[in-house]
């Protein structure tokens, strides 16, 4: 008998509407029309275990369709399958019925709506322009029913030739939806949102490659060949699981570095498995996204919303029930169990990796290059992680030795206070470069902790502000003896005409560009004579702007540099007395005018000493600062001396 009705939807002909809106996540029909079937195998199972069915029970597996020349797609299951009166009853009344009310609901907001939205077996309809039904119930002397419907609000029902138990979704594919008849685009897709679906899923059978072309064999295709490993308990796993499972997840990613299963039941549900990727210095771009599952089904791999910014540097699965999978974005930021989730997750990380610092010490000093730019992202980014990192993050020193951060105060600290009493942890970020006040600082007894990621200028400071008493100072910020302030230095025996002219001289032979602060000081005559340094203050500040720090402020102002000059070495001592014989220091207080004149009479005195020139672009080329025009002729006078020492 042949039926006709029409289904209770209240917008006259919603589909197009619908199409319309939802366009960019049409995919998603074929996870919805999968879950279906897999939702009928599982009550099947359940119905076989119950007792309820007693039948031998067939193995249960959703089947997969195409027909790309007459641009069908079948979904098929040996599930429960459906009376009449049950088609009637879920697909003309609830299935229509909640689809009308979704649009009714969300009609304001539909733009930001994301797509995760279970549809259902409405959703098959943006894609496809017929959709029929063929099910035949497990219920002992049911008869098959075939229900179909071209797309307007009518449908027909009527007697199915269907034989086996189950349901049979046929679609024919809209031509404007093309892509969706096609065996590449059902394949991606099927890997995509299928993957662990908890029932085989099947589409067509493997192929090998044979006499210059792929043929089928006879071995079914299996999408769900990786098993969902994080429904099990951790006891159950090996370390090979996770890493075989991982592989499975990222084919393309190197081996991770730690794992962290996670399972919560209350208050919320939540499952999954986290690892730690390799991160090299740079901030990679983000291609392996942690997946979100909702009982097994794919989601989305977009979790910005659910874990903090830090974590979504980690790779893995999470699925829970219980995120809220069909509101917008903005929505998803304030829901209270997606607060509660993400404060679990953060504090999971944190625990494990609080006990692999307890228990895994040496793996973690193994791995830590590779784990610290996430490590200090995090407690860059997250105030609670940083709390709890405090106790786990490690500090690795200029001979490669690691240390808690709690340890290596409390290491340097006997030979590293200051005279305010204050502990200064020095640090290098270039070993090579900054290798002479390396050296200066260990031959006085001092340790130099080794901070070369780009992150690090935060880091530091981020430090400083969490450790009581404690400064952190880079070890080319000063002459070595005044890195760690013992005592005040000890006053220069130079007026201050004198000064005013030293400051004169060396300032006109320093390169254009850079601010310079010249300054007498007492280094001893073994030390160098001139020695150029950059303010621990300064610098940081610039470099955390450079990032985007926001203090604009110093990121707009020229480099600024100390010219300590060593009134002690007798070289500078040689300078400033041939100064003062060819230009004499003024006398007392002086005038602007008289000032200026002398000023110039300096520059001009200073442009043609070659012991000057020479001596600061020594200190020049030591700070790095030495190059182009200044480089050359640095060399050409260099030379001149090797020749005039050894030739003459
Ligand atoms: P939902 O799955 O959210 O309940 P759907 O619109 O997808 O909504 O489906 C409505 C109902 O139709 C389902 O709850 C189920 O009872 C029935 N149904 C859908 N697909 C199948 C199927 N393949 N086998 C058996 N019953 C099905």
């Amino acid at each position: 008998m042949e039926n006709k009705g029409k289904i209770g939807v209240t917008t006259e002909n919603i589909f197009p509407v619908i199409k319309k809106f939802l366009y960019s996540d049409h995919e998603i029909f074929l996870r919805e029309l999968v879950a279906n079937a897999v939702d009928a195998e599982q009550k099947m199972k359940a119905l076989a275990q119950s007792g309820e069915f007693d039948k031998a029970l067939s193995e249960l597996c959703v089947r997969i369709e195409l027909d790309e020349a007459a641009k069908t797609l079948k979904i098929i299951d040996n599930g429960i399958g459906m009376t009449e009166e049950e088609v009637d009853k879920y697909i003309n009344q609830i299935a229509f019925s909640s689809a009308g009310e979704f649009l009714e609901k969300y009609k304001d907001q539909i733009g930001s709506i994301i797509g995760h939205f279970g549809l259902g077996f409405y959703s098959a309809f943006m894609v496809a322009k017929k959709v029929s039904i063929d099910t035949l119930s497990w219920k002992d002397g049911a008869k098959a029913v075939r229900w179909s419907c071209d797309g307007s609000p009518e449908y027909e029902m009527g007697e199915s030739d269907k034989k086996d138990r189950g349901t049979c979704i046929t679609l024919h594919i809209d031509d404007e939806e093309s892509e969706f008849a096609t065996k590449g685009r059902i394949q991606m897709l099927l890997d995509k949102y299928c993957k662990f679906m908890p029932v085989p899923v099947i589409f067509g059978k493997q192929q090998e490659w044979k006499d210059g072309k792929y043929v089928d064999t006879d071995k079914d295709n299996v999408i769900n060949t990786l098993e969902p490993i994080w429904a099990k308990k951790p006891a159950e796993l090996s370390k090979e699981d996770y890493d075989k499972f991982y592989k499975g997840l990222y084919p393309m990613a190197e081996e991770p570095l730690f794992h962290i299963h996670l399972n919560v039941d209350y208050p919320f549900n939540l499952t999954g498995i986290l690892y730690f990727p390799k991160i090299k210095d740079k901030m990679e771009v983000r291609k392996d996204k942690i997946q979100l599952y909702c009982n097994q089904m794919f989601v989305t791999d977009s979790v910005d919303n659910i874990v903090p910014d830090f974590l979504t540097l980690l790779h893995g699965v999470i699925d829970s029930p219980d995120i809220p999978l069909n509101v917008s974005r903005s929505y998803l930021q304030s829901d209270a169990n997606v607060k509660k989730i993400s404060g679990y997750i953060t504090k999971k990380v944190a625990d494990r990796l609080e006990e692999i610092f307890k228990k895994e010490r040496e793996e973690l000093e193994n791995k830590w290059d590779n784990l610290k730019l996430f490590i200090e992202y995090g407690m860059l980014s997250d105030e609670k992680f940083c709390d709890r990192a405090l106790k786990f993050c490690l500090l690795k020193n200029t001979d490669g030795k690691y240390f808690s951060i709690e340890d290596y105060k409390t290491a340097v600290a006997p030979v590293q206070t200051d005279k305010d009493n204050k502990v200064v942890l020095l640090y290098a970020t270039d070993v090579d470069a900054q290798y002479s006040f390396i050296e200066a600082a260990k031959n006085k007894g001092y340790d130099v902790l080794w901070l070369d990621c780009h992150l690090d200028s935060y880091f530091v400071n981020m430090l400083e502000q969490k450790l009581e008493n404690c400064t952190l100072c880079r070890v080319d910020a000063d002459s070595v003896d005044q890195l760690i302030k013992k005592e005040d230095a000890s006053k220069v025996d130079l007026s201050e005409n004198e000064l005013t002219d030293m400051s004169s001289l060396f300032q006109a032979v320093l390169p254009q560009g850079n601010e310079y602060y010249v300054q007498a000081v007492n280094m001893g005559e073994n030390a160098a004579p001139v020695l150029i340094t950059q303010s621990e203050f300064m610098r940081r500040h610039r470099e955390m702007s450079a990032l985007g720090g926001g203090m604009n402020f110093y990121g707009e102002m020229p480099a600024f540099y100390n010219i300590n000059v060593n009134v002690q070495h007798p070289l500078v001592a040689k300078i400033l007395s041939e100064k003062a014989a060819q230009v004499p220091v003024l006398e007392g207080e002086a005038d602007e005018a008289a000032k200026n004149e002398q000023k110039g009479k300096v520059e001009a005195y200073a442009r043609e000493n070659a012991l000057l020139a020479q001596v600061c672009d020594l200190a020049l080329l030591s700070a790095g600062l030495l190059k182009g025009k200044a480089l050359a002729d640095f060399l050409a006078r260099s030379q001149k001396v090797v020749e005039d020492a050894y030739l003459k």
